[in-house]
């Protein structure tokens, strides 16, 4: 049987860490042949919401649940992690300025960066949920140098699932006959879903989106709109933000790195920019990707049209900003 792997959930007694934990403990992040022995972060307001969903986790009698670590000890949860999925986070409330927010959250990520650096498992590969997720996670790449920058990425999923789901619901086919379409840069409204590269399986051969949908006008405005607002779409509907589907895509971003992409299929994470395609370098910005032997690597070589080149530089200025408020939150 294989070791168990230690698996950190930070904020986990809020909404999306209610969803995630069930989701590791049946093996749909790692496998069905996986053990997992989770560690539940949240801070102390929280302790007891997070003794219960300890509760809750015993008495669903997981099969590969081999143990539960739930603390307001920050040291406690990173110790010994081989995955940290980072969704704590200091929301945003009304009448907040930007800076407050993006403040608070410099400042917790500083903090858990130390930990996981001294603490965590060699090799323990990182996942910031929280928003801002692209700046938390490069606060968290700065603060734990030791850490390779390739293990510290962002989750840009849930949008490039959006996206297929879109297109599946255009076009009235499979979602999973639906791929490689691109989430590029923040996971903000400035993200840029891009669809020139994404292809369908169909009866005759896989087929360009862009042949099927000959309705440009939808791609370039209406899509694009609707993939960046779902968030607020489903607030709207559910009252609550979309947590499931948060939790669900946080799941496929690391079972796709770890377990690798399957061949001729890219997905999007948020990574630490080499350069590639003209972005700058030293941000952490989504990007399309393929998996394997547990590390992901940008693909290369893909044409960018002047329409997409806006896009994409428009949001890699977003992150430059955003970075550049992040530190000066640091002095
Ligand atoms: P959620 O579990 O709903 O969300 C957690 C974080 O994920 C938020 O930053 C949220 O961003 C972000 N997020 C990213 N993608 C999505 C998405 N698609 N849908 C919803 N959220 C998304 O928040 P809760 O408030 O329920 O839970 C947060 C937990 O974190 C609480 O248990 C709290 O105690 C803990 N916490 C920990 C802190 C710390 O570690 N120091 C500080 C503050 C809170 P957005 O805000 O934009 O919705």
């Amino acid at each position: 049987a294989k070791d168990p792997v230690r698996v950190l959930v930070t904020g986990a007694a809020g909404q999306i860490g209610y969803a995630l934990v069930p989701m590791i403990a049946r093996g749909i992040m790692l496998g069905a042949d996986q053990p997992v022995i989770l560690h539940m972060l949240d801070i102390a307001p929280a302790a007891e919401a997070l003794n219960g969903v300890k509760m809750e986790l015993v008495d669903a009698a997981f099969p590969l649940l081999k143990g539960v670590v739930a603390t307001t000890d920050v040291v406690e949860a990173c110790t010994g992690v081989n995955i940290a999925v980072m969704v704590g986070g200091f929301p945003r409330k009304e009448g907040m300025e930007r800076k407050d927010v993006m403040s608070k959250n410099v400042s917790i990520y500083k903090s858990q960066a130390s930990a996981l650096e001294k603490h965590a498992a060699a090799n323990c590969k990182v996942l910031v949920v929280a928003n801002p997720a692209n700046t938390n996670a490069l606060i968290l790449k700065e603060f734990a140098p030791s850490i390779p920058e390739k293990n510290i990425t962002c989750l840009t999923r849930l949008d490039h699932n959006r996206a297929l789901g879109q297109i599946s619901e255009r076009l009235n086919v499979q979602v999973s006959d639906v791929k490689n379409v691109i989430i590029w840069g923040n996971h903000s409204s400035t993200q840029y879903p891009d669809v020139n590269h994404a292809t369908v399986k169909t009866p005759a051969g896989e087929k360009p989106v862009r042949e099927l949908v000959s309705d440009d006008q939808w791609l370039n405005s209406e899509f694009i709109a609707v993939v960046q607002q779902r968030g607020a779409a489903i607030i709207k509907a559910r009252k609550f933000s979309s947590a499931l589907s948060a939790a669900s895509s946080a799941c496929d971003h690391i079972r796709d790195w770890v377990l690798g992409t399957p061949e001729g299929t890219w997905v999007s994470m948020g990574v630490y920019s080499d350069g590639s395609y003209n972005v700058p370098s030293g941000l952490i910005y989504s990007f399309p990707v393929t998996c394997k032997n547990g590390e992901w690597c940008i693909v290369q070589g893909l044409s960018i049209d002047e329409y997409s080149r806006n896009k994409l530089d428009l949001t890699a200025k977003e992150l430059s900003e955003e970075k550049d408020l992040a530190y000066s939150c640091l002095s």
